[in-house]
C-alpha cells in the first residue's frame, strides 16, 4: 500500500484531542485509531506491538541479521488531530496541482488558490491529497504515521535493506501539548529518534521551542465602591501575581536559534 492511501483510510477515523478532557487520551477515538494501527503493524510484520494504558502505541522493526547490536533509532508521529475543525465525515481525494485554483467545494465555493497559499507553488506538476473543504484532512500528522508504517513496510518486506533495530512510537494528545507527558522514553528504548510531522519537502528541524504555557488565577478584593477606598484591591495588581510573568518568560525562554534547516540530500 502507498502511503497517501494509507493516508486516506487513517483520514476515517476521527481522532481530535480535547484540551478540556484531563484523561490520557483524552479522547476515546484515539484509542479506536490506536487498535487499528497495532493490528495493521502486526500484519506487516512489526514484532513488540504494544498499546499501554495510556494511548500510547509502540513497535519494532527487528534488525536485519548481523546487525542487532547497532544503536536503536526512533520514528515518531502523533495520532490525534486538531481539535478547531471538524475531522468527521473526511471526504478526501487525489487532485493534481497544475499551479491553478483549486476547487475543493463547488457548491461551498470553497478554493484552495496559489495566491492565497503561495506554498503550492512547490507542488506544481505533483498530486495532492484534500478534502472537501468542509473538515481537516487530518495530514497533521496521520501523513507522518504512513509514511512511517508505509517505510516499515518495505523495510520488513525487502530485505535489501539493512538496518538496526527500529523502534516506532505513535502518539496520543499532540496537539493539545501533552504528546510527550507519558511517553515512556525506556521503554522505547531508542538511542536516537525522528518525528516526522514535517512541513515542506526536505525540511528537517534539528530543534524545537519550549511550548510551557502558564494559566494564572489571580484573586482580587471586591468592595462596594462607596467604601472601597484603601479596601479594594485590583487583581491585576502586580503584587498578588505568585510569579510575574515576565519571570515566568524569563525561565521558560529558550535562545533564537535557527529552527529549521533544508537538507536538499534527503
Ligand atoms: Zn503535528
Amino acid at each position: 500500500m502507498k502511503a497517501y492511501e494509507r493516508l486516506i483510510k487513517y483520514a476515517a477515523f476521527p481522532t481530535a484531542s480535547d484540551e478540556s478532557c484531563e484523561t490520557c487520551p483524552s479522547t476515546s477515538e484515539q484509542l479506536v485509531f490506536a487498535r487499528a494501527l497495532a493490528d495493521e503493524l502486526k500484519g506487516i510484520g512489526c514484532t513488540e506491538v504494544e498499546l499501554d494504558e495510556n494511548g500510547y502505541l509502540f513497535a519494532t522493526i527487528p534488525a536485519s541479521a548481523g546487525l542487532e547490536e547497532i544503536p536503536t533509532i526512533g520514528f515518531i508521529a502523533h495520532m490525534d488531530v486538531s481539535p478547531d475543525v471538524e475531522d468527521r465525515n473526511v471526504k478526501p481525494r487525489v487532485v493534481s496541482c497544475d499551479g491553478g485554483d483549486i476547487v475543493l467545494n463547488e457548491e461551498l465555493g470553497i478554493v484552495l488558490s496559489e495566491k492565497e497559499y503561495p506554498v503550492l507553488e512547490k507542488y506544481r506538476g505533483k498530486t495532492l491529497v484534500v478534502t472537501d473543504g468542509t473538515t481537516l484532512l487530518g495530514a497533521d500528522d496521520k501523513a507522518g504515521i504512513a509514511e512511517i508504517v508505509t517505510a516499515a513496510e518495505r523495510l520488513i518486506s525487502n530485505g535489501s535493506v539493512r538496518h538496526g533495530r527500529i523502534r516506532l512510537g505513535f502518539t496520543p494528545d499532540e496537539e493539545i501539548g501533552r504528546g510527550a507527558d507519558r511517553f515512556d522514553v525506556k521503554r522505547f528504548g531508542a538511542s536516537y529518534a525522528y518525528t516526522v510531522d514535517g512541513s515542506s519537502f526536505g525540511e528537517v528541524d534539528y530543534e524545537t521551542f519550549n511550548a510551557a504555557s502558564l494559566r494564572v488565577s489571580v484573586r482580587g478584593k471586591s468592595i462596594h465602591p462607596g467604601d472601597a477606598k484603601d479596601k479594594m484591591i485590583n487583581g491585576s495588581t502586580p503584587r498578588r501575581l505568585p510569579l510575574s510573568i515576565s519571570d515566568f518568560c524569563r525561565r521558560s525562554s529558550v535562545p533564537n536559534t535557527p529552527a529549521a534547516i533544508r537538507a536538499s540530500t534527503i
